[in-house]
């Protein structure tokens, strides 16, 4: 088995079309999907035909953007009913102030003599109401603005830097409701990355545990080797379940679909809880 639960398409800032990751998981291997775009559903139905015709289960997926305590962190569905309108109506609210922000951003990056990046981002985004950093990174790659996104996102769009603005995401009870409420199994994305001490991230996976969520992300395509057994370590202490996802956002653009290690054996997989 080769599962995979976290990726992205062009339903949000992937570069492929849902139906294309879908068919490239297929060809790496993978033989569990879940197609997890940011705060949107709306490649779900694509993604699933392009499984059933491969022959590759399908999980629904969303990925939550969430402002904890002034820190965006991302809570991962897994199996939410896409068609539940509580879920439907808190990501619409989640997604609504993105454009407004991006042309912030804009402005921002015109503040520092880089002009047309809000125009060029939302030119990128498939989905212009899912405009994102990730597309503005690419326009900026594109110009030349440094070497690839990802120094891109080092010199330009992470805090402290020019183009970086803070936003108000979803509270996180909020976003393990939606989840919860649509029969979704909450999973806590890439923790390693939010830069929090020690004692904030217990609080958060206290927090998070206490409202309903049920696995974080141990093996993702944003930890490194150490952050595997680091998190291993706090799924087992919290009681939570593991789970395994690269967070494939297009070919050359970090983790591939399907290629990380497994998870460690003394975890309880995500995808053995009751209910996925
Ligand atoms: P946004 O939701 O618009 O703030 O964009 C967040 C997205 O930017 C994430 O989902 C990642 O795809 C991407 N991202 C964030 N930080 C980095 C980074 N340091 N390097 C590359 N991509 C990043
Ligand atoms: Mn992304
Ligand atoms: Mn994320
Ligand atoms: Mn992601």
């Amino acid at each position: 088995m080769n599962i995979d639960l976290h990726c992205h398409s062009s339903a949000s800032d992937g570069a492929l079309a849902p139906g294309a990751v879908v068919r490239r998981a297929y060809g790496r291997g993978v033989t569990v999907l879940a197609l997890t775009d940011h705060d949107q559903l709306g490649g779900l139905e694509e993604a699933r035909a392009a499984a059933v015709e491969c022959g590759i289960a399908f999980v629904d997926g969303v990925e939550v953007s969430v402002t904890w305590r002034g820190t965006t962190v991302h809570v991962v569905g897994l199996r939410v009913n896409r068609l539940d309108r509580v879920l439907q109506a808190g990501l619409e609210q989640v997604r609504s102030g993105r454009v407004r922000r991006a042309k912030l951003i804009g402005e921002a990056l015109a503040a520092v003599g880089i002009e047309g990046c809000f125009e060029g981002a939302l030119a990128l985004a498939e989905n212009p109401a899912m405009v994102s950093r990730t597309h503005f990174a690419r326009f900026l790659a594109q110009q030349g603005a440094a070497a690839d996104t990802k120094a891109v996102f080092r010199d330009y769009l992470v805090p402290g830097k020019p183009g970086y603005v803070p936003h108000q995401w979803s509270e996180l009870a909020d976003a393990l409701c939606w989840i919860t409420g649509a029969g979704g199994i909450a999973v806590l994305a890439h923790p390693g990355r939010y830069g929090l001490s020690a004692s904030a991230l217990g609080e958060l996976l206290a927090e998070f545990k206490d409202g309903g969520g049920d696995a974080i992300e141990t093996v993702t395509g944003s930890h490194t080797r150490g952050q595997y057994r680091e998190f291993s370590e706090l799924a087992r202490h919290f009681g939570l379940a593991a789970s395994r996802g690269s967070d494939f956002h297009g070919p050359d653009e970090g983790a591939e679909l399907g290629s990380l290690p497994a998870l460690e054996a003394s975890l309880e997989p995500v995808w053995r809880r009751p209910g996925f």
